[in-house]
């Protein structure tokens, strides 16, 4: 079996998704890339989280062949494809219909810096992609012309994408982009909240990269 530890990885988080209240029902699809086979692990379409074992997950090239699997691939492939070919330095892409982001997007409302955590996305703002029908080639190119230098897009009237380095890295900033367009929402229904300015931003993402332990240093062992 091709990806096994990938495929876990995208059955615990497609849960997880659910839990965290990211989505409902079949909602949002997960998938990670290897960039030295060239293939890309994603859910299937429209199976119940809960039930999606190892040997439901699909994988694919980025030409949109099927490797090994025999569920149908997640109707927003191309939306992964696409995604994989634009940001070279991502190996995991998730879909979200998570409530905050969906509510902006309605309202064609970019998720602002109202909270310096949003600087993870790498961007000043979360922008939002034209509408385009699920699972449509022209909803992957509205979202691959949309989601610029930063880690993450809504997408009008239907959700959230965000990408990252691993599974852990894409989908904590589901979370967190989801979080702080609840803070925006809340803050907008009792007035006018006060956005991060652009150079304000950029220095909280230079801060980031050196944020919390060392990176590279060996642990220190204590007898
Ligand atoms: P799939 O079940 O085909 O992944 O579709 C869910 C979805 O979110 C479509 O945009
Ligand atoms: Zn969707």
């Amino acid at each position: 079996m091709l990806m096994k530890y990938e495929r876990q990885q995208i059955v615990d988080y497609c849960k997880k998704m659910t839990v965290d209240h990211l989505t409902s029902g079949t909602g949002g699809n997960i998938s990670i890339f290897d960039p030295l086979t060239g293939f890309m692990a994603i859910s299937p379409s429209g199976i119940n989280y809960f039930e999606t074992k190892q040997e439901d997950i699909v994988i694919m090239t980025l030409d949109g062949q099927i490797v090994e699997g025999k569920r149908r691939p997640s109707s927003e492939h191309n939306l992964h494809i696409a995604l994989y070919k634009k940001k070279i330095d991502i190996s995991s892409i998730v879909h979200t219909h998570s409530m905050y982001g969906i509510v902006l997007s309605t309202l064609n409302l970019p998720i602002k810096a109202v909270d310096y955590i949003l600087a993870d996305a790498g961007a000043t703002e979360v922008p939002v992609a034209p509408y385009a029908t699920f699972g449509t080639e022209e909803l992957a190119q509205s979202v691959a012309n949309t989601i610029g230098e930063g880690r993450a897009c809504l997408m009008a009237n239907h959700g959230m994408v965000t990408c990252g380095k691993d599974i852990e890295s894409a989908y904590n900033l589901a979370r967190e982009c989801e979080w702080i367009a609840e803070i925006q929402w809340r803050a907008m229904a009792v007035g006018v909240p006060n956005i991060i300015d652009d150079t304000e931003m950029r220095n909280v993402m230079q801060r980031f990269n050196d944020y919390g332990q060392p990176h590279n240093r060996k642990e220190v062992v204590y007898d």
